[in-house]
């Protein structure tokens, strides 16, 4: 039998270190020291280059498009790890001095506390087109209970550095929902914010999630959250407010400038296909059968423990494949998220149907309801929620979901 080559569309790896973990986050890191942990940073590095090398086998790297380095926070690991990973990535993806190929997007995350000069003129100068800063709030009280690193005079040097290596060509998240915020205080966070011109922000509604040191001071009433009504409201706000200084919404969180929204993550509410390296990243890979109905998906997760993955074994991964169904979910549970709604034309290769062959009765009523949009892209109609119905996705998918069981 053949070997099958796979071509996706992404590239995320994850860089599984912070300064401290803060106490709402449930993403997997563990707190290291930059200048005493240097042993284990050094060793993740050249076992995450044999990792992305291994993935690297079965794939055509000239179909990757979009690097996403992302954590944890990749800027502990300073500018001389960065350049060895950013030397070893180039040439791999056949990218830079002897080649004319380029890719689209290249994202580093950071976290203003461990931001410098030196790392991100190391990363323009390697081929990172794009940074992502974790700013989440000015407001010391906010910052202060969610347990963030990092004072305001820290984020304006950052945001400061940023504009003068990147120009506007970075992304920052702003939270709203935390402990001591308000409309007022939102306010001055998104015109802070805005006075560095970012391309992009993300705006996340702060997710309780349990094991959480925030979740145990919610219960314990040490610290007292915005009732949920409010804190619809103030994310409705924010989203407004973005809105409506030259930032439209173009996913559930995610806003940008005209022809500035994230490459990458586009390819991930897509479902093109991508790889994940480093301790809990995933990956999904996707052969496209069409009418024949052979369509799947081969999911890899590293498992989420860097000690056993600098230990020098190959990494543990946990293998999924996907069938048909539980794929043309996901397309909806991914692709509505996106103001563009699914590929239609990707979908219809993919799966030998349209999406309206497989849902008539959820579009009809929620076109009626006028929570809907119709646009094409690469001559294909697509069909999408407006921003009112990104509101209420979760609704939506509901829907699709109980009207796709109905076919079945
Ligand atoms: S910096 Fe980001 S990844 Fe690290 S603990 Fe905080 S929220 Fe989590």
């Amino acid at each position: 039998m053949p070997e099958i080559t796979y071509s996706p569309a992404a590239l995320y790896i994850h860089i599984p270190f912070c300064s401290k973990k803060c106490d709402y986050c449930d993403f997997y890191s563990i707190p290291v020291n930059a200048a005493t942990d240097g042993q284990l940073l050094d060793s993740f590095i050249e076992i995450l280059r044999k990792d992305i090398d291994r993935q690297f086998k079965p794939v055509d790297t000239a179909k990757i498009n979009s690097v996403y380095i992302g954590g944890g926070t990749p800027s502990l690991l300073g500018p001389r790890r960065m350049k060895e990973l950013l030397d070893f990535l180039m040439p791999a993806l056949s990218v830079g001095q002897n080649s004319a190929r380029k890719i689209d997007e290249f994202t580093v995350e950071v976290n203003p506390e461990s931001l410098d000069k030196d790392f991100l003129r190391v990363c323009a100068e390697g081929g990172v087109t794009r940074i992502s800063c974790g700013i989440q709030t000015f407001n010391a009280p906010s910052r202060r209970l969610a347990g963030r690193a990092g004072g305001s005079a820290r984020l304006g040097k950052a945001l400061a550095l940023l504009g003068e290596i990147y120009g506007g060509a970075f992304s920052a998240d702003i939270i709203s929902g935390l402990p001591f915020q308000d409309e007022a205080a939102l306010r001055r966070d998104m015109e802070t914010l805005l006075s560095y011109k970012p391309a992009h922000v993300s705006l996340y509604d702060l997710t309780l999630e349990e094991n959480t040191p925030l979740y145990q001071n919610i219960i314990s009433s040490r610290v007292t959250l915005p009732p949920l009504e409010t804190a619809e409201r103030l994310w409705i706000f924010g989203r407004d407010f973005l809105t409506a200084n030259g930032y439209p919404q173009y996913e559930v969180s995610n806003f940008a400038q005209e022809g500035k929204r994230s490459v990458h993550n586009i390819a991930y509410w897509r479902m093109s296909g991508w790889l994940g390296a480093g301790p809990s990243a995933s990956g999904t890979l996707i052969t496209d059968g069409g009418a024949s109905g052979k369509t799947f998906g081969l999911r890899r997760t590293v498992n989420a423990d860097v000690r056993p993955y600098v230990s020098g074994a190959e990494p543990e991964v946990f293998s999924e494949t996907l069938d048909r169904n539980a794929l043309i979910k996901e397309s909806f549970l991914m692709g509505f998220r996106y103001i563009k709604g699914p590929d239609a034309a990707l979908f219809k290769k993919r799966f030998g149907c349209g999406i309206e062959d497989l849902i008539p009765e959820t579009l009809r009523v929620w076109r009626n309801a006028g929570k809907m949009q119709s646009g094409t892209l690469n001559g294909a109609l697509n069909i999408a929620l407006n921003t009112d119905g990104l509101l209420i996705l979760n609704r939506f998918l509901t829907d699709c979901f109980i009207e796709l069981e109905k076919l079945a």
